[in-house]
């Protein structure tokens, strides 16, 4: 091989080659899958075409091709552990793929990748490998058509064609639906690349256990719709997946023997290398810290591209997680300082040209990391300590396994993540129960208050929703791309009701206060989307029967499936009645006010703030808004105000909204902000505001007000923090927010009319006001000590004596300890001879001073001694000086018994 191609051309090679072969190149979704709940991160190509081969979502294409960024941490296909301790797992990687929806099929997929490999990437035709389907327990065809068209390829070994059974060859999407053969390509790398050579017993071969033959290319054939497990129906139309490991064919280019050791992980680790300092050497005897930090560099850096930040729960606990361990493992290399974002930098700087997001968003990414790795080291050594402790009883005890609540508590106080635990235990030969960890972490959740956990959000009934609309598409009363979806439109016409659910099973009718969820072929309603609310209202009846429904609640249970629910509260109705439907527009007004006041305060927030005060998550409702956002530290009042002035400005301006539909490569080429979480279709609605200079432009579904002044009046509520990184500005507009005003307005008027002052002069008032009450408060404290100290001077004169000395106990009300000192120093000053005792009260405590002459010393008293018996009367405590002591108490109910003791000690030691 002559020079070597750097992965970004390799990258573009690919999509080169298939868009000069009619494949439209598709931009790699979010590493948050939109519309899917039922997965945590992208883990494969396909998941943003999943929907196209279930035949509910339609593209404008039948070809693609794509690079997909792809994160598989957690779930079934999890490699964590592997990750950093071989040469080709990582948690964050791409995919690239070929994609014919109903269009090419086997010919043209086999041609084309043969034509690729070996004629753009010039491979040698010897080294390659194609496998394909027999089954083994021949139920289903053998799939000779993809063996005829690989021994029809030119220079193509005909020895190099091996069959491989269901679990190698079969590929299913799930338990039923869309499936079918495939076709996998092996690059042979060379005896030498096998790690294996000294085990007699191996055999290096296709789908074996050693480094030489590389699975590098899977062609999946999807030509079977399985019903049931011995069900299988030919599709109508078939279809072509394709999957390509990227890291591992930049390795097999670039000709190196580790996916790390290519210009897509180098550069990371000898940006490490620089920050320790190591040698080459030193470096090669810790290969795993060194690829573990690069691995999860890339896979944080890209994670907070999509706005996923390090957080308590859900993704944004793997964004945590995965950072900690990063810190954990570069402590291994003595980097005890945050030294993520140096690495992200250069992940940013590679990647940055073909993932545009990553320099967006360049700032985030690199303040999130440095506050993580700063937040984790406050309290990892007490952590890992705890740690230690635990693991060392564990092996004390001879058991092998470390409690799940333990682990959970270490998290819970001390950040330590689940993961982390389990390195460390593994690598003292010990377990972690992973399993009672994460019932742990789930009772704490629902504990405090949180909603249901990612692992339980189910897609119950997508198969009995998917098989229902297949029915009444088949019959025609059904549009065949699904439900039309048409919120933005004024509702003219009647539908009819095509499916009737309750109790969760379809019926014929229903009547007054039945549940229901109602299928039409069309709907006016919002679907909850974007964070903007589903739209509320009701359905009727549209032939005089009568009946209404009242919808409270919209759901999509499956892609282009809508449902209406709500309950009859009106007569009886049945299926293929005609309906009108009712959208609450008086609410929907509200709710489109505060979507466009989202994007104005998106806007403003990047004009005062910067470009990293990007949307974290949204909440469009009827009576307010809310609006998360990247930003480090609180907004300052200045700055709070300075954005909400800059949204009524907007508003003042009236500017018209402008809402057009275009590709979303040309959306986001004119620079519109798209949302993380969001899935995206090829056409995409895009919401620009303003005039000649754009204001704001969006790509956004929500539903908008059609110029600026229809939102009224804006104010912000509140600011503040809701994860490390993140902030959140709750505000009202239009009537609510009026109201708002009006309801501080009235306050202010109340106020004013008590103090009989005008508005502009209430502060002044009140300041006026403040300083007085402390200047009457001085007087006050005065006068008390001036009584107390009469009192005193009182009682000064007239004093006991007991056993021939003057003797003085007293209570006085409101002294404090100085002012009892200062009066036992006035009785010491007044008598040459004898003893004081004074008691006060202090935040509703006993304090008592006890206080004697120097004569009485060698008379055998002590003041120390004194105060002690006293106070011990009343519950206290204290001591001091021979001459002078002082102590204090809990139960000022006992203060004269206390000082009845006096009298008892100078008795009992008096010389
Ligand atoms: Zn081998
Ligand atoms: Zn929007």
């Amino acid at each position: 091989m002559q020079e070597k191609p750097t992965g970004a051309e390799i990258r573009q090679d690919f999509i080169d080659f298939f868009v000069e072969h009619g494949h439209t190149f598709v931009p790699s979704s979010s590493l948050v899958p939109g519309g899917d709940s039922t997965l945590l991160f992208t883990n494969a190509g396909m998941v943003q075409f999943k929907d196209v081969f279930l035949g509910t979502d339609k593209r404008p294409y039948t070809r693609a091709v794509n690079a997909q960024k792809c994160l598989r941490v957690s779930g079934k296909h999890n490699d964590l552990d592997q990750v950093g301790r071989d040469n080709t797992h990582h948690t964050f990687f791409e995919m690239l793929g070929n994609w014919s929806f109903g269009n090419y099929y086997k010919k043209e997929a086999i041609t084309w990748a043969w034509q690729l490999l070996t004629e753009v990437w010039n491979l040698p035709k010897d080294r390659l490998w194609a496998t394909y389907f027999k089954d083994e327990l021949d139920e289903i065809p053998e799939d000779r058509e993809a063996a005829e068209i690989w021994l029809a390829q030119p220079g193509f070994d005909p020895d190099h064609l091996l069959p491989f059974g269901r679990k190698e060859n079969f590929w299913e999407m799930a338990d039923t639906g869309p499936c079918g053969p495939d076709t996998e390509i092996h690059f042979d790398r060379g005896p030498e690349y096998c790690e294996k050579s000294d085990d007699p017993d191996h055999i290096c071969q296709i789908n074996g256990d050693c480094e030489r033959f590389l699975e590098i290319w899977n062609n999946v054939f999807i030509q079977y719709n399985r019903l049931s497990e011995t069900e299988l129906v030919p599709l109508e139309k078939t279809h072509v997946d394709t999957g390509m490991g990227f890291e591992r064919i930049v390795s097999i280019l670039q000709d190196v023997p580790s996916n790390y050791k290519t210009d897509l992980f180098m550069p990371l680790i000898k940006r490490v290398q620089e920050l320790t300092g190591h040698s080459d050497e030193v470096r090669e005897t810790n290969l795993t810290p060194y690829r573990v930090i690069a691995d999860h560099a890339r896979a944080t850096a890209f994670l907070i591209a999509d706005g996923v930040v390090p957080g308590n729960i859900g993704r944004n606990y793997i964004c945590r997680m995965l950072v900690r361990r990063a810190a954990r493992f570069g402590m291994k290399l003595d980097l005890n300082e945050p030294f993520m974002a140096k690495v992200a930098k250069v992940v940013i700087d590679n990647y940055g040209d073909f993932y545009s997001e990553l320099k967006r968003n360049e700032k985030a990414i690199l303040d999130s990391l440095t506050r993580e790795e700063e937040q984790f080291q406050k309290t990892v050594s007490a952590g890992l300590e705890q740690l230690d402790e635990l693991l060392a009883g564990i092996k004390k005890k001879g058991d092998e396994i470390l409690d799940g609540g333990a682990t959970f508590e270490l998290y819970a106080t001390h950040g330590l993540p689940l993961e982390i635990t389990q390195d460390i235990a593994e690598e003292q030969g010990l377990e972690v129960d992973s399993v009672g960890f994460s019932q742990a972490m789930e009772a704490h959740r629902l504990a405090s208050g949180a909603g249901k956990g990612f692992g339980e959000m189910g897609s119950e009934d997508v198969e009995v929703y998917t098989k229902l609309t297949k029915e009444l598409q088949d019959s025609g009363k059904l549009d065949t791309a699904g439900v039309t979806y048409t919120p933005y439109q004024a509702i003219k016409d009647s539908v009819e009701i095509l499916v009737l659910i309750k109790n969760g099973k379809t019926t014929r009718t229903v009547e007054v206060g039945d549940t229901v969820e109602v299928l039409l072929p069309k709907t006016w309603f919002y679907v909850e989307s974007g964070g903007q609310v589903s739209d509320t209202g009701q359905i009727v009846s549209a032939d005089g029967k009568d009946w209404i429904i009242r919808v409270t609640e919209m759901r999509k249970p499956a892609a282009s499936v809508i449902v209406h629910v709500g309950e009859v509260v009106q007569g009886q109705l049945e299926k293929g009645d005609l309906a009108l439907v009712q959208v609450d527009m008086e609410r929907r007004t509200k709710i489109m006010r505060n979507h466009t006041a989202t994007h104005l305060l998106h806007a403003a927030l990047h004009k005062v703030l910067g470009g990293h005060a990007r949307q974290a998550g949204s909440l469009v409702a009827p009576d307010r808004l809310r609006f998360d956002f990247n930003h480090p530290e609180p907004m300052t009042r200045e700055e709070i105000l300075a954005v909400e002035a800059e949204v009524n400005h907007a508003i003042l301006a009236n500017y018209p909204l402008h809402i057009e539909e275009k590709p979303l490569q040309k959306a986001i080429d004119e620079g519109a902000m798209a949302l993380f979480g969001e899935k995206y279709e090829a056409e995409v609605r895009t919401i620009s505001i303003g005039d000649e200079e754009r204001l704001s432009y969006e790509l956004c579904g929500g539903t908008h007000v059609d110029e600026t002044g229809d939102i009224g009046l804006f104010l912000i509520t509140y600011e503040g923090s809701i994860a490390s990184g993140v902030r959140r500005i709750e505000a009202v507009t239009g009537w609510r927010a009026y109201q708002l005003a009006r309801e501080r307005m009235n306050i202010l008027h109340e106020v004013n009319h008590f103090l009989g002052t005008a508005p502009a002069e209430t502060v002044q008032k009140i300041k006026n006001m403040e300083d007085s009450l402390h200047a009457a408060e001085k007087e006050i404290e005065k006068l008390r000590t001036q009584l107390v100290a009469g009192a005193f001077d009182e009682q000064l004169d007239e004093i006991e004596e007991i056993e021939g000395i003057p003797v003085l106990k007293m209570i006085l009300l409101d002294a404090d300890m100085d002012a009892l000192r200062g009066m036992a120093d006035k009785f010491r000053q007044k008598y040459e001879t004898g003893v004081v005792v004074l008691a006060s009260q202090q935040d509703a405590k006993p304090i008592l001073i006890a206080a004697l002459t120097e004569d009485l010393v060698q008379r055998g008293l002590h003041a120390g001694e004194l105060v002690k018996k006293v106070s011990s009367i009343v519950g206290g405590g204290g001591g001091g000086r021979p001459t002078l002591a002082q102590a204090g108490g809990k139960d000022a109910s006992k203060m004269s018994e206390a000082l009845d003791q006096v009298a008892v000690y100078i008795r009992d030691n008096l010389k």
